[in-house]
């Protein structure tokens, strides 16, 4: 490729690494000699099995998933989740939520329809820039599970540390939506139930769901809940009940054979992206904090590593630092409508190159405009 692309800050569906891009281009037309192209491929034939058993394997390796969790590729994005996991794991009862942005309290007020739901903490009166600390919340006896937002992708809030349940005397099991910071970092599944994500933030396209449960929470399901969206009918066809989403999960296989064979500073696979991520935020946070020009509100403890929202302190300049951010090949960076400003996603797949280059811009914008 002769040109290099543009940095993409989208929020979601998002970039993914330039070479996942060239080598399902290569593969359009014919995948490895078969003389076919993925999309049209069937679901039960060996060669579409043999790519979906090596990304559910991958994933596995990459997320050190335990052995009694199942990982299910499902359909219906996170907000489909938003019902699916009220469905299959409330029976009914109760639950409990935790607010701390927009993506948890749309989690909460869906479940609202299948269950009795409870917020048990939220940051709210605090417009969403910090997270309650896990000894206020109220938990509740006989939750069927407690729902948290692990990375809000609008607010840019980040739990650091998922939180342990047991600790704070609550049975229940722990439910993250973990949408768009999954596979940036580790999960710690000894205090995890389910973990669910759309895919179209740190994986792959939109249209693959991923879900990754604990095998004693299969087969509670609702008798409304629709067969598709039962997770044990799901885990017992190997995510084959229905067609998947063959082009995704192909898509999102690639994805992980690159995170395995991914290096930065001497380190591999997740241990490898995670530092980049956290050098990347690092120095995005830095430029934004040291300028009176631009500020970030989150809390320092809890500064997301993937959607950093930030705002100009002169708001009247925001389509002009739009404007010029795309003159010099930065896409995407307008805030979400909900809170205006600016935000820049920088997902496992945006280079160092592209935080250091919006990072240039944000100085040498600021001395323009200052
Ligand atoms: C993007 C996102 C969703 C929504 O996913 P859809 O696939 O649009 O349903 C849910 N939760 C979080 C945290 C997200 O970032």
């Amino acid at each position: 490729m002769s040109q290099p692309r543009p940095f993409n800050f989208s929020a979601g569906p998002a970039t993914l690494p330039e070479e996942v891009l060239q080598q399902a281009a290569d593969e359009m037309l014919d995948w490895q000699g078969s003389g076919m192209g993925v999309m049209e491929m069937s679901h039960r034939g060996r060669e579409f099995i043999s790519i979906y058993e090596q990304a559910v394997g991958d994933l596995r390796e990459l997320l050190q998933v335990p052995a009694n969790f199942r990982i299910l590729f499902m359909q219906g994005g996170g907000l489909g989740e938003n019902a699916i996991v009220p469905l299959n794991l409330s029976r009914g009862g109760k639950v409990d939520a935790v607010i701390t942005g927009s993506w948890s309290t749309k989690s909460t007020n869906e479940a609202k329809r299948y269950a009795d739901v409870h917020v048990a903490a939220s940051n709210l009166a605090d417009r969403h820039r910090s997270l309650p600390p896990a000894s206020s919340w109220q938990l509740r006896d006989g939750a069927s599970y407690v729902h948290v937002c692990s990375n809000e992708t609008i607010d840019g809030v980040e739990f650091h540390e998922l939180p342990d349940l047991k600790a704070l005397g609550s049975a229940a099991p722990l439910v993250i939506d973990f949408s768009s910071h999954v596979l940036s970092r580790p999960v710690d599944w000894s205090r995890v139930g389910l973990a669910f994500g759309g895919a179209q933030k740190n994986i792959g396209p939109a249209g693959l769901t991923i879900v990754v449960v604990r095998e004693d929470l299969l087969g509670h399901a609702l008798p409304s809940c629709p067969s598709a969206f039962d997770y044990k009918i799901v885990a017992d066809a190997d995510s084959m009940f229905n067609t998947p989403p063959t082009y995704s999960i192909y898509i999102a296989g690639l994805v992980f054979q690159w995170l395995k064979k991914f290096e930065y500073a001497g380190k591999s696979g997740l241990a490898a992206i995670e530092q980049r991520n956290i050098d990347k935020a690092a120095l995005l946070y830095a430029a934004l904090d040291s300028s009176q020009f631009y500020e970030n509100r989150v809390a320092a403890n809890c500064r997301s590593r993937m959607n950093v929202p930030f705002y100009l302190r002169d708001e009247r300049l925001n389509d002009a630092f739009l404007t010029g951010a795309k003159a010099r090949g930065l896409l995407q960076l307008k805030g979400h409508k909900s809170v205006g400003g600016m935000r820049a996603s920088i997902y496992n797949a945006l280079p160092l190159e592209g935080v250091q280059a919006l990072c240039t811009y944000l100085k040498d914008f600021e001395a323009q405009n200052g």
